[in-house]
């Protein structure tokens, strides 16, 4: 790429998020307490101009002040441009304004283009007022709802400046996307999209002439929390990359934008959060406290000298060489309307809904399969076009945000409300200030076909179930004081499209869980499928099906397209059937596949070949990068032949025999109350004696209450059925708040295993810990003659009195044994002893000198926990030196203090050295050194 035009567009990127930022600060009074608010996004502010005489084209978000209005651009390539929103809650939001300049006096006829979005009730009705005189029409009535230009009446104007004006008359979702005032009184705009496109390209003077605007060496198209760590791994491994995304801010659905967590097999699985950049970004933003992505991703990115980020440009097309190839992608700026073609080698389809392929001619699928077509036992008998539904996001709100008041609100719904069921809801209802992941529209509803249809319908949906929550919920009571303040308008989209890759993955390949040969990642999440008729499934519940799964392999060959020669994909519309995307969506199970798509990328540029190939020929390859690059790829480990530091000796100041867990390791991410039974398992440890089990729970009632806990023994981990009794505790907990309940049990443990039972108790929640110590996991709901459920990866709060201390064995030589996480019983690090004082260190020691210029350092962020949640994980190493020996002495390289990642690299000038050491002075809280992996390379 050009360095000036690469400048060009950096600037331009930041210049936009500058804006951003600049906005959002601006703008502070319609900011909500809940978190950052993207009310603030808007066009940059152009002057409305004329090209051709007696006719002036005005784009709603080009107005001056949007007022309450917001503007979408969701929707850009079904009705041609972002139009502007009134999003409000009933109560018509405040004008949006601006001040344009007419040529000449005359009488002018007013055009506006609007939709009703729901015929039936016409709910989103707004006038446009010309210098305060209010329109002949009201706009967002019509018979159809579709976009249409309506006539507003003739308006007699004098030369010069004139005040515009839309105001809403319903506070429903009413929508503007263009006016035009023409001297001509017969003058009928154009209805169809490429018309309308032209029109607005004659009046206004702006150019459809696509530009040439950069070639790569790959282009990444979508930047959810696949696309970032594609573009970013591509980038890395030098490929000169390009990221193209339509949204203001990185992230997807995890963007502050809309707000959705990031879950992964480590929800599900002990030790099992997924490493590389998801981990490096999920640090970055636990550290520094971003609410989400997007922050983190931009900083990850804009680090990256190899990456151009584009934002709010949204690719609508392909160029081809022949049937199999793509050349470039056009992208349509989402806020002018320019277009741009980017040109490219390689392209990975990160968009969610699988839109480069599909322009490309890609083999797709959409909808469910047939059970017969994979012998998916979950697949309904006959294939359909059913999906799941996404949810209306905003502002980190799923659905709504609503805010007690302090005094009684009744509500009446709009009678376009939808109609939820009242007798039989089917949900379990924790929690009413916002909404939930199950507030869906039905699975025939096509978020792709249809999007803007998609997206009101769970409008409709929301002010259903607020009507629900206020009018019939049976605890409405609790809601009484509460009222809306926010509705979003962004649709999260769960599933759409799926490209076909040379393979497709199946529900048996994850229940069997069959190791690929050309694996490159793995998936852990249950197989949730949700309800295809959405929030309407009633009384059967928010699911379909949601069998738990274990860790399961993800073949390199879902990762690329079966037809289109050069094109990668990773995200939730890899190669995989409708039953596996239940568990394949999770973002930390896409980042990896965006990580895998985006390192192979750039090895087929080096390599001049194409995914297939690269497949084919250099899987070893491609999975020992990704290794290096910090991938968990289950049964494999590194077997690089040039990581020096493979064949050395360890030494190591001490070693830990001993993990402990106390009191201080509890650190509370949830709870979950004691409306059923509950219990927790935890490893006996080395002593075979407990005072007491303290329990931390948090009661809403206003007495003390007492909990009876029973204790007993068992030989496996998850054997929720042994009934090796060791007593039954009561103890009292107080009332109104969390504390660590002592439960006292002076009683000889002979099993290996010892877990808690708790009953049903009204009023009382049990806490979970964000990590367990090993072994450790929960069940839910057993008892009597009821099986129970148990989760791996997750953890009520308890320690024991001594506190809870089991042997390990953290040998200096872990270092380089190859695998860097704890699988199973297996601690795979170093750790040093805790009752020895830091600093501590640890030695290689290779059998000759060696040139070496980069060291890979692996530490430990503890990916027993499920999300980046702890800001400073206390088992990270903080404050550290990599010295080299010279034969006489010992020699800095590197020194570093304030870490909070787990995978750091060191470059420096070659060294010639057969001895390295790495010296830990601090943690972040652990007594313990702890080093997953130590490379050695000159690169
Ligand atoms: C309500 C809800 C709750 C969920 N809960 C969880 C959860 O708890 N944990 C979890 O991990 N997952 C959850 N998911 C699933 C998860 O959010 C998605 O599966 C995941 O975001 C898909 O990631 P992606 O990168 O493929 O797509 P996205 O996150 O959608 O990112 C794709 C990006 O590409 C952009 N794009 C699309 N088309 C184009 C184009 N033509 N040109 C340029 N850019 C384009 C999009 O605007 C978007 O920003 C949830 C989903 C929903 C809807």
């Amino acid at each position: 790429m050009r360095p000036a035009l690469s400048r060009w567009l950096a600037g331009w990127v930041l210049a936009w998020f500058a804006a951003l930022g600049w906005a959002a600060e601006a703008d502070t009074s319609r900011l909500l307490p809940f978190g950052p608010e993207m009310a603030g996004f808007r066009k940059p502010v152009r002057p409305v101009r004329t090209s051709v005489e007696g006719l002036l084209w005005i784009d709603a978000e080009d107005f001056a002040d949007y007022g309450g209005w917001r503007i979408d651009t969701q929707f850009v390539h079904k009705m041609g441009s972002a139009y502007l929103l009134a999003a409000g809650l009933g109560t018509p939001v405040s004008d949006a304004q601006t001040t344009i300049e007419i040529p000449a006096a005359g009488r002018y006829r007013l055009w506006v283009r609007t939709r009703d979005w729901f015929p039936e009730h016409s709910p989103g009705r707004f006038e446009v007022l010309v210098d305060g005189k209010a329109s002949e029409a009201r706009f967002g009535q019509a018979s159809s709802d579709r976009w249409q230009w309506r006539s507003g009446g003739v308006f007699e104007l004098a030369a010069g400046p004139v005040q515009l004006a839309l105001r809403d008359r319903t506070g429903y979702f009413a929508r503007c996307d263009a006016l035009i005032l023409a001297t001509d009184l017969n003058y009928v705009p154009p209805e169809d999209l490429p018309g309308i496109q032209h029109e607005r390209s004659r009046l206004t003077g702006l150019s459809l002439e696509p530009q040439d605007s950069g070639e790569f060496d790959v282009i990444v198209v979508g930047a959810g929390s696949a696309g970032v760590p594609a573009a970013i791994a591509a980038a890395r491994h030098g490929a000169v990359t390009a990221l193209v995304q339509d949204r203001p801010v990185l992230g997807g659905n995890a963007s502050v934008e809309l707000g959705v967590g990031i879950s992964g097999a480590g929800s599900r699985h002990a030790n099992a959060r997924e490493s590389g950049i998801i981990e490096e970004a999920g640090r970055i933003k636990a550290r520094y406290r971003h609410p989400r992505m997007s922050e983190p991703f931009r900083i990850l990115a804009e680090a990256e000298p190899n990456l151009t980020v584009l934002v709010n440009r949204h690719v609508f097309a392909v160029e081809m060489v022949g049937p199999q190839r793509i050349a470039a992608v056009r992208a349509m700026d989402t806020l002018s309307g320019e277009i741009h073609v980017y040109r490219a080698r390689q392209f990975i389809d990160c968009t969610g809904d699988g839109w480069v392929g599909y322009f490309a001619g890609a083999e797709y699928r959409l909808g469910r399969e047939s059970r017969e077509e994979f012998g998916e036992d979950l697949a309904p008998p006959e294939a359909d076009r059913i999906t799941m539904s996404g949810c209306l996001m905003g502002n980190l709100a799923v659905g709504y945000q609503a805010m007690d008041t302090g005094r009684p609100v009744d509500y009446a719904p709009p009678p376009w409300a939808a109609k939820l069921p009242t007798e039989d809801f089917g949900r379990a209802i924790r929690g009413f200030t916002g909404g939930h992941w199950w507030l869906e529209h039905e699975g025939t509803i096509d978020d792709l076909a249809n999007p803007e249809q998609a997206r009101d319908e769970l409008v409709r949906i929301t002010f259903g179930y607020w009507d629900y929550i206020k009018n019939h919920w049976p605890e409405r009571a609790t809601a009484r004081n509460y009222d809306l303040v926010y509705v979003p308008h962004g649709d999260a989209k769960r599933e759409t499209r799926r490209l076909v890759g040379d393979y497709v993955l199946k529900q048996q390949d994850i229940q069997q869980a069959v190791m690929f040969p050309d694996r490159i990642s793995y998936g852990g999440w249950s197989l949730d499928v949700h309800h295809p008729r959405g929030i309407y499934s009633g009384g059967e519940g928010p699911f379909d099906y949601n069998p738990p799964v274990p860790i399961y392999s993800i073949p390199y060959r879902c990762l690329y397209s079966v037809n289109i020669d050069n094109l990668l994909l990773a995200g939730r519309h890899a190669s995989v059937t409708h039953v596996a995307l239940g568990t394949v969506r999770v973002q930390g199970t896409l980042a990896p596949l965006g990580q895998a798509a985006g390192t192979a990328a750039a090895m087929c540029i080096e390599r001049g070949v194409d995914p297939r190939q690269l497949g084919r020929e250099a899987i070893a390859d491609l999975q020992q990068t990704l290794l290096k690059h910090d991938q968990y790829i289950p049964g494999l480990r590194n077997e690089d032949p040039a990581d020096l530091a493979r064949s050395a000796q360890v030494r190591a100041s001490s070693s830990a025999a001993v993990e402990r867990f106390d009191r201080s390791s509890v650190v509370v991410e949830d709870e979950h109350p004691l409306n059923m039974s509950r219990a927790v398992m935890v490893p006996r440890g080395i002593h075979r004696q407990w005072r007491s089990i303290r329990i931390l729970l948090r009661s809403t009632r206003s007495e003390p209450v007492a909990v009876t806990a029973r204790i007993l023994g068992a030989q496996q981990v998850g054997q929720f059925t042994a009934d090796e009794d060791l007593g039954s505790v009561t103890a009292s907990v107080p009332p109104g708040r969390a504390a660590f309940v002592e439960f006292p049990l002076d009683k000889p443990i002979d099993s290996p295993l010892v877990w808690i039972w708790l009953p049903k108790t009204e009023g009382v929640f049990w806490q979970l810990m964000a990590s367990g110590p090993h072994q450790a996991c929960r069940a839910y709901g057993g008892g009597e003659s009821r099986p129970w459920t148990v989760v791996e990866g997750q953890y009520y709060a308890v320690c024991t009195e001594p506190p809870l201390a089991y042997p390990v064995a953290c040998a200096p030589e872990n270092v380089i044994n190859g695998w860097t996480r704890t699988i199973g019983q297996t601690a795979n690090l170093w750790a040093s002893d805790p009752d020895e004082t830091l600093p501590q260190w640890i030695e290689l020691e290779m059998s000759r000198p060696v040139r070496i210029n980069t060291v890979y350092l692996t530490f430990d962020t503890d990916m027993n926990t499920s999300h980046h949640t702890i800001s400073l994980v206390p088992q990270t190493v903080r404050d550290y030196r990599l010295s080299w020996f010279d034969g006489t002495e010992w020699r800095p390289l590197a020194y570093e203090t304030g870490n909070f990642q787990r995978r750091r690299v060191h470059r420096f000038a070659p060294v010639e050295t057969a001895k390295l050491r790495l010296t830990v002075e601090a943690t972040n809280g652990d007594r313990s050194a702890r080093v997953f992996e130590i490379r050695a390379y000159e690169e």
